[in-house]
């Protein structure tokens, strides 16, 4: 016993930033369960309701809808290097940090690559995305639902995936900040392929990331010519895990399904509609308090994201200090912009266990008093006044 490596003692902080978020008591416990085998058939009733959850969580009847191992990633990377084969063209966004990442996946997967151009903090136009399918003529279109590097909320999923259904290119979508936060309709939305993370507006830990796919992506996967370049994520392998067979493939991170079944299971408990609810009411506070400090939003209220609101910050201030005063002094985590907003705007997330009064004041009063000690005009308690008396109204 000479290691002089101590007890595991983590700062006690509030997570308000882009991610991971609050997890909820209920699913911590759940997380600590001892694991069974992962082909004992307790384990497997606990697959069947984990995947049943999530149908309802995605508004989906994919027969194909499960955890992925590994963080939101790796279903990201499940989702496209899946569904795009060597030589096909994938439209993907340019607007944010996230459409760059699934546009790099698309070309480790062999797929070529256009990038529909729109200046970040704004969403797509559905008009543009149809003539970019007229010209491009894709196979796979991707889109950001909500894109966490920038805060914008893409409206118009149905005009989305229609421009893209009427070119004969299958739609995948990214929802990581939105599933079980922000309204997300699957099917009828008409998306091919969606994926997700626990650590966001589930409040879960990371570690086993939401997928579907439909039956026209089933359809597409299983005609491939060349395997799947990934085999731990080669779904038609994935099948032997999940599907009626129940072989082995790898072995499921346990607890991380138990954990991701207790918050799916607090996602119906609550409702869906009544947890979107929940969070435009929560956020919207939030944003009347980040105005009333004296920030200013980003992105423009139609296609603000009610789960991660990226604010600019007064002349003078610099992101990346007011993120560490407010973890150092304050013990709260937030976020700087990224891209084009990381000189001047910071990110605060309003998720799953987050997005409730107690957090968000919590937040604009730490974030009140660092702004005023940093000599900024304003009153250190503004932010949770106006929090709150927006709560009042509602
Ligand atoms: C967080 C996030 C991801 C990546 O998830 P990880 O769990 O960090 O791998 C992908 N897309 C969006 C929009 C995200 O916010």
């Amino acid at each position: 016993m000479d290691s002089d490596v101590g007890e595991l003692q983590p700062p006690d902080r509030l997570l308000m930033g882009p991610g991971p978020s609050e997890t909820h008591p209920r699913v911590l416990r759940a997380f600590g369960t001892p694991p069974v085998g992962h082909l004992d058939p307790a384990f497997l009733a606990v697959m069947d309701d984990t995947q049943a959850l999530l149908r309802e969580a995605f508004g989906t009847d994919n027969q194909w809808t499960i955890p992925v191992s590994g963080t939101g990633s790796a279903a990201m990377e499940a989702a496209v290097g899946n569904l795009v084969e060597p030589g096909d063209t994938a439209l993907v966004p340019g607007n944010g940090y996230f459409g760059d990442r699934m546009a790099e996946m698309v070309r480790r997967a062999g797929g070529d690559v256009e990038r529909l151009t729109v200046p970040w903090g704004e969403p797509l136009d559905p008009e543009e995305l149809r003539d970019a399918c007229e010209q491009h003529d894709p196979d796979v279109v991707g889109v950001v639902h909500a894109e966490t590097s920038t805060g914008v909320l893409q409206p118009e999923m149905r005009a989305v995936t229609e421009a893209a259904h009427d070119h004969g290119a299958l739609v995948v979508a990214d929802c990581v900040t939105s599933l079980g936060g922000v309204e997300f309709r699957m099917d009828e939305w008409g998306v091919d392929v969606a994926y997700s993370a626990a650590q966001k507006c589930l409040s879960c830990p990371p570690g086993a990331s939401p997928l579907s796919v439909n039956a026209d992506a089933m359809e597409k996967i299983r005609g491939r010519e060349e395997p799947v370049r990934s085999w731990y994520l080669d779904l038609s392998l994935l099948d032997e895990y999940w599907g009626e067979e129940r072989a082995y493939h790898h072995t499921a991170p346990i607890n991380n399904v138990y954990a991701l079944r207790e918050a799916l299971r607090l996602v119906d408990e609550e409702g869906l509609e009544a947890r979107w609810e929940r969070h435009r009411r929560v956020s919207a506070a939030l944003q009347e308090g980040l105005w009333a400090l004296g920030l200013e939003p980003v992105v423009d209220e139609d296609a603000r994201l009610p789960s991660l609101i990226t604010a600019r910050l007064p002349t003078g201030l610099t992101p990346g200090s007011v993120v560490e005063t407010m973890r150092d002094e304050h013990d709260v985590e937030i976020a700087t912009g990224l891209g084009a907003f990381a000189e001047e705007a910071i990110r605060v997330g309003c998720m799953g266990h987050g997005a409730r009064r107690g957090p968000i004041l919590e937040t604009l009063g730490a974030l009140g008093e660092t702004l005023a000690d940093a000599d900024v005009n304003v009153e250190a308690g503004a932010g949770v006044a106006a929090a709150v008396e927006t709560l009042r109204r509602r």
